[in-house]
């Protein structure tokens, strides 16, 4: 089996990693960079025959748009309307490639390669591993996983019952080398929430991303434990919809205790899409889930807002004689340097503001350094190779038969030995 990491293998995000076996070549992923000065992979020289996702972040598979369309495409159904959800409402088309859907633990045959894909926890919900078998060998890519979220049990319940035999562990590092002041569980987050929000005389904005509905259960559960309602925007309200397709147990408007609020900008998407929206388009203006701007002023301590970044202009008129609490939830690096996040500023003014009462309360989507030490030392991999990271130099630290590469170079996977191939063969 030959490996190429084109990007991931020194920096977090822009994850490309191609298998090649008897002339047949998969992709892992296929993301935009992060980083503003790395440049997204050229695909113009890839020509693979099957790419595969594992997760709905865009450093996962933002670049897949640009692919030729005829390139089959593997990722999970409720992946790729989550992408599509966040497409249109940004104005963009759905992806109109050539989509297969894979389920949890359902192994597929790509040529050589049998890939079966293994549900995680992370921040995004559908995100998975991949064991990717062929010519004898084994390998595992851990995607962007963690143990300490809502659905922590899939990572304790990998552990415990390992693929045997892997030889290569492609292993996500991104908290190596990063620092953090978050909260150690989603759980903890949620209990951070309940504090804030229980005694309040104003109302309650929680900032974080639509996408990440472990957060937005957190926030849920905290509104439901202090006699609060949940407000969602659009966008969030048709992602919560999609989240059917797996699970009854996330909130949705049609919850008693989820309100949608309507903005013209967000409605003026639904309208124009018509058939992708469906009935969607009358439920969100039902008064049983619809909420207006002037119910929640007429009785602000009993609403808590969801918004994203870009929805902090939504404070400004609640601020008054009673504090408003702005719980940030999500990266704090997303406030810091350039401020090039939209809604970046005008949380920076806020955090000043003595009539908000600012709080931070976030936990990492990725896994930590003592969890990624019992995922190791579970499946007793033959090599490990750091992607997804900052700091691959640190894996040595921490971990046995590490194998840092390079990006772009190509390595031979044999027996008990990972060896670059010569640029050019002789
Ligand atoms: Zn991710």
């Amino acid at each position: 089996m030959q490996l190429i990491i084109h990007k991931g293998s020194q920096e977090i995000g822009g994850t490309c990693i191609q298998l090649s076996q008897d002339g047949t070549t998969i992709l892992l992923d296929l993301g935009l960079p992060l980083r503003e000065e790395s440049k997204p992979v050229d695909l113009s020289a890839l020509n693979p025959d099957a790419i595969f996702v594992s997760h709905p972040h865009q450093d996962h598979y933002g670049l897949i748009v640009d692919t030729d369309s005829s390139i089959p495409i593997y990722m999970s159904e409720l992946g790729k309307r989550l992408i599509d959800a966040a497409r249109i409402f940004s104005h963009q088309a759905p992806l109109s490639n050539d989509f297969h859907f894979f389920k949890p633990w359902i192994s597929l045959d790509i040529g050589p390669f049998k890939i079966t894909p293994y549900l995680m926890d992370h921040s995004s919900p559908d995100a998975f591993a991949f064991l990717v078998e062929a010519d004898s060998k084994r390998l595992f890519y851990t995607g962007d996983l963690r143990a300490h979220g809502r659905k922590g049990v899939l990572f304790e319940r990998l552990i415990e019952n390992p693929p045997p035999d892997i030889d290569v562990l492609l292993m996500e590092g991104t908290m190596l080398g990063r620092t953090s002041d978050d909260f150690p569980t989603e759980s903890a987050v949620e209990g951070k929430i309940v504090e804030v929000i229980k005694g309040q005389r104003n109302t309650s904005f929680v900032i974080c991303s639509s996408q990440n509905i472990d957060r937005l259960v957190s926030v849920f559960r905290a509104c439901k434990r202090t006699d609060k309602f949940l407000v969602v925007d659009v966008y969030a309200a048709w992602v919560l919809e999609q989240m059917k397709l797996v699970s009854d147990r996330v909130p949705n408007m049609f919850w008693d205790e989820v309100k949608v609020i309507v903005s013209n900008s967000q409605y003026q998407v639904v309208k124009a899409n018509p058939e992708f929206f469906g009935d969607f388009q009358n439920e969100i203006f039902k008064p049983e889930h619809r909420i207006k701007p002037h119910e929640i002023m007429a009785a602000p301590a009993d609403f808590v807002q969801a918004i994203r970044l870009s929805g902090a202009r939504f404070i400004e008129p609640h601020l008054g004689d009673q504090p408003v609490n702005v719980i940030y939830s999500q990266w704090l690096g997303y406030l810091d340097g350039d401020e090039t996040q939209y809604g970046a500023s005008q949380v920076n003014r806020l955090r000043d503001d003595p009539r908000v009462n600012f709080v931070y309360a976030h936990t990492t989507g990725h896994a930590l350094l003592e969890d990624l030490k019992r995922l190791v030392a579970s499946l007793e991999p033959k090599h490990i190779i750091p992607i997804h990271t900052d700091c691959p130099g640190q894996f040595a630290d921490h971990f046995e038969n590490v194998k840092v590469c390079e990006d772009k170079q190509e390595y031979d996977i044999g027996n008990g030995r990972i060896q670059k191939v010569p640029k050019t063969r002789p």
